[in-house]
């Protein structure tokens, strides 16, 4: 564009939308110019109540004094720093604050930009850290059928949703996939599910087909949320711990969407009582408020790196913006909002209103299945034959008019909100979904 020609703030083509079908994908946007608290504001001046957090990240609401003032505070006072044998005290102060919160035993914190990066990361190390400890053999990672870990190359590698692997080639070599625990016999589950746990011995098959010395790690969302909140079946985490250890794999739990608060604890994995060797978290770091992401990691792991003899390899990876300044000072004031607010544990308090609320759409038209745990569920829709993802994305359009936000994948609509929502709220929420539900075709 020619420097003297300024766009119009009309012409919607410069910007190349992510995630956003390429082709089919004609309509202008929904365009959002501000939010507080529970709701956006629409550019025609609507308020929409937020029933997604944003995209999972909004814990605390929106536009929360505490953390614009933290941002803007920091934003005049240390731009930048260079993360690189060097630091500033937020960067420091923030690492501490997320151990004091996290599982026992994991007490390590690698900062990223991205909870992409942060799965890519943690796959580094787990490569680096079998190497370094003399087994370099372990080279082979394991994700999940119907994971989703984030666009890098190592997240879509082991990651489980074939429309973000296909067109990209042949991937990283050497990745297995466990099956996905979404079962019919699971349906209208209050909480989490009954049937599954077996599902994770197929962990064992592939050891035995390839060598546990050959398995460096394997990476699952405790309960899966981007493709449609599937919920762990009862035991099968526990499981996955138990042969993950036995056989000296690390276990990595993909907690972007879990962590800070979603299911009543900090992270699932004190929810489900599952300690992995790492965790990646992002979007409720910061309260969505500036990128940043994090990998925690056990001593264990950390220790293979710092101790030892001098021939000893290095973990050398790292971002521009590890750590940045301004995203510590986001993740300072939101992890104090949360602790002042207790909203980390809020979900837990919420959880059986918010049962019940969801679960009383059951009979509504097309619904086949409901599930829910803390403060996150999905309502799934029988697609339109030979439409997959129509009746979903309809309505999307009708809720967003009828002034909600929610979020679909395929034919489930996924609600997670932000953690200060009121009983009175989930009711709202829940009411005018159940009548963009009826009105649907
Ligand atoms: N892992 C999980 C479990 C996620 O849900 C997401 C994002 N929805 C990511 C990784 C990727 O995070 P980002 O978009 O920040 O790269």
């Amino acid at each position: 564009m020619p420097l003297d020609r300024k766009p119009a703030p009309n012409d919607l083509r410069a910007f190349w939308m992510p995630f956003t079908a390429n082709r089919q994908f004609k309509q202008a946007p929904r365009m959002l110019v501000s939010a507080q608290d529970m709701h956006y504001t629409a550019a025609d001046g609507r308020k929409v109540l937020d029933g997604t957090a944003g995209l999972w990240c909004c814990n605390a609401g929106h536009c929360r004094p505490r953390i614009t003032q933290a941002v803007s505070g920091m934003v005049g006072t240390l731009d930048y720093a260079p993360a690189f044998q060097m630091g500033h005290p937020g960067a420091f102060e923030l690492a501490n604050r997320i151990i004091d919160i996290a599982p026992e035993g994991l007490e390590h914190v690698f900062y990223t930009n991205s909870g992409s990066e942060a799965v890519d990361t943690a796959l580094k190390i787990a490569l680096a850290y079998h190497r370094a400890r003399g087994e370099g053999s372990r080279t082979r990672l394991i994700g999940r059928e119907r994971g989703y870990h984030g666009v890098g190359f190592g997240g879509i590698s082991v990651g489980g949703i074939v429309s973000n692997r296909r067109v990209f080639g042949s991937l990283l070599a050497g990745v297995d996939h466990l099956p996905h625990t979404h079962l019919p016999e699971n349906r209208m589950t209050r909480g989490q599910p009954e049937h599954g746990a077996h599902l994770a011995d197929e962990l064992e098959r592939i050891v035995a087909l390839h060598g546990a010395d050959t398995i460096a790690a394997v990476i699952v969302e405790p309960m899966a949320g981007s493709t449609g909140v599937l919920l762990p079946p009862k035991g099968y985490l526990e499981r996955l711990r138990d042969i993950t250890r036995k056989h000296g794999i690390l276990l990595i739990f993909d907690e972007v969407i879990t962590g800070f608060g979603r299911l009543g604890s900090p992270f699932a994995a004190q929810h489900f009582g599952v300690v992995p060797d790492m965790i990646t978290c992002a979007k409720g770091l910061t309260n969505g408020v500036i990128p940043m992401g994090a990998v925690l990691t056990s001593a264990a792991i950390h220790d293979a790196f710092m101790q030892g003899p001098e021939h000893v390899i290095e973990l050398f990876h790292g971002y521009t913006y590890s750590g940045n300044p301004i995203a510590s000072a986001a993740g300072i004031a939101t992890l104090e909002t949360y602790a002042e607010e207790g909203l980390l544990t809020r979900a837990a308090q919420l959880e059986a209103h918010w049962e019940k609320a969801l679960h009383s759409l059951a009979d509504h038209p097309h619904v086949v299945d409901i599930r829910n745990m803390g403060l996150i569920g999905a309502v799934e829709l029988a697609p339109v034959e030979g439409q997959p993802g129509k009746r979903a994305f309809d309505a999307f359009l009708r809720a967003f008019e009828a002034g909600i936000l929610i979020r679909v994948t395929g034919d489930i609509i996924a609600l997670s909100p932000p953690l200060i929502i009121t009983e009175a709220q989930i009711d709202e929420l829940v009411a005018t979904l159940g009548k963009v539900l009826k009105a649907g075709s």
